[in-house]
């Protein structure tokens, strides 16, 4: 290369570079988007995030639109945990949008996989779930069309997120560009349980039916003056039904004192004032009402049978709407003041179950299915009572199908896990998949050797049907 060429390039890349800092209108293609648009994902000089890869190793790029709402995200977090764990970026897109093995994805530049430091929050076996829910809601917030990650907790509560293999300690996310606000933006968002399309059940009201909690949520900083709820039916006539005025307190719940009716539709916003021009807000979130709980009707064992693994059944009944979830409660007197156990909840509309924990001989029981429907109201069974005889088999079920579990284990010894979450596994060690996770406090039954570093279990599943798999006996409190 001449002088004069090696000095007309250095004078091109220094241009680029002060147009790149100015940002002005009428610069040239900026130096460092690549021929796709994408550009690659900036150090964060104070740490707000943490990239896994290095600048320059050409992993680390994806759409302006896409860094803007990575930087946003990993804003809004170390404001609302200012002393970490912080957002760990790992794999983006290459500057070409070519394969990037071993991942198949990551070519669109608006994927990334998350990771945190210093402690990696988006890892299944990290105890505190709701931070990891609370990460990955942000990023549905700020416009993730799709995260993958096997947490539970992730999976019940944000739309967007679904199972995934080898997604046990990030989370894979994918943005609608479509969805990320501006920068700067102030976002107001309605809760789940108040938004759009929800329904409202009469287990959420107080018993003269007021007392609805409509929630919503800020993203970003914003200084509330004060804010006002407004609460309407869907009738076109004059004024609304409720106007809370402006409210000078920092919440983000108001306790409606409206009474609701069975079976109508209402909607309700918000509007915050911030100091602007205008209030912010969201528009008008229609909810319905349904004020009625299920019947629920206990069919066996009800006469103080006596049996070994006693098959509990029930009926369901609520016209339209399935049954969502159960649970048993198990006494040991007919007080019932304080309940001696829950199993479950269990999800899903079975309507039966078989009893298998540790029940002493001859001893009298009581019993009730609570119900949940799918709307969200409950209602309980009467209780009915029985007696553990072991070797007499399992209740006679009048009217009902029980569940039948195949090979009837007989309960050498039981546990209760005593981590928040804990990996069941395909096999004895952590290089096993996970099956599912189990809850802190659920009861698991030991099916091999008790004393073995990893125990084969047998647990109900979230639907109460049994799964097998291999659990560490350190996360397992043995009971007799
Ligand atoms: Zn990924």
């Amino acid at each position: 290369m001449s002088g004069a060429a090696r000095a007309a390039k250095v004078l091109v890349a220094l241009a680029a570079t002060v147009a790149g800092t100015l940002g002005g209108a009428a610069a040239p293609a900026r130096a460092n988007e690549s021929p796709l648009g994408y550009i690659e994902m900036p150090v964060s000089e104070d740490g707000t995030w943490v990239l896994s890869s290095p600048p320059g190793s050409g992993r680390n790029w994806g759409t302006p639109v896409f860094v803007r709402h990575l930087i946003m995200v990993a804003k809004e977090w170390r404001r609302r945990h200012p002393n970490g764990p912080f957002l760990r970026i790992g794999d983006m897109s290459k500057p070409d949008g070519t394969d990037f093995p071993p991942h198949k994805t990551h070519k669109d530049g608006l994927t990334a996989d998350i990771f945190t430091s210093p402690r990696n929050i988006c890892h299944v076996d990290f105890p505190d779930q709701d931070l990891t829910l609370e990460l990955a809601q942000l990023f549905h917030d700020y416009g993730a069309r799709q995260i993958l990650y096997n947490g539970q907790k992730v999976i019940d509560a944000v739309s967007v997120a679904q199972r995934w293999p080898k997604h046990d300690d990030h989370f894979h996310i994918v943005i609608d560009p479509g969805r990320v606000p501006q920068d700067g933006e102030v976002l107001v968002l309605p809760e789940a349980s108040a938004r759009e399309g929800a329904v409202v059940a009469a287990t959420r009201l107080q018993p003269d039916r007021t007392g609805l909690q409509l929630a919503w949520r800020i993203l970003g900083q914003a200084r509330l003056r004060s804010y006002r709820v407004l609460f309407d039916d869907l009738r076109d006539d004059d004024g609304v039904l409720h106007d809370s005025g402006p409210l000078r307190a920092a919440r983000t719940t108001y306790d409606l004192p409206v009474a609701l009716e069975h079976g109508k539709a209402y909607r309700w916003r918000v509007e915050l004032d911030v100091g602007g021009e205008q209030p912010i807000g969201f528009g008008w979130q229609r909810l319905t009402t349904d004020l009625l709980a299920p019947a629920v009707e206990a069919l066996s064992p009800r006469d103080d049978a006596a049996v070994d693994a006693p098959a509990l059944s029930w009926r369901y009944q609520k016209a339209g709407v399935a049954q969502g979830s159960f649970r048993i409660e198990l006494d040991t007197d007919a007080n019932h003041r304080r309940i001696a156990g829950t199993l479950g909840p269990f999800q899903g509309g079975a309507t039966s179950y078989v009893l298998r924990v540790p029940l002493k001989r001859g001893k009298r029981y009581w019993w009730r299915v609570v119900v949940t429907c799918a709307n969200g109201n409950e209602a309980a069974s009467e209780w009915h009572t029985f007696k553990h005889e072991p070797g007499a088999g399992e209740a006679a079920t009048p009217g009902a199908t029980p569940t039948p579990r195949g090979g009837a284990t007989p309960v050498a010894r039981a546990g209760t896990v005593n981590a928040d979450a804990l990996n069941l596994r395909a096999g004895p060690g952590t290089d096993h998949d996970v099956v599912t996770t189990l809850r802190r406090g659920t009861l698991v039954r030991v099916l091999g050797d008790p004393a073995a570093d990893w125990l084969h279990v047998e647990a109900d599943g979230r639907d109460g049907q049994p799964v097998r798999g291999y659990v560490a006996r350190r996360f397992v409190e043995l009971v007799e």
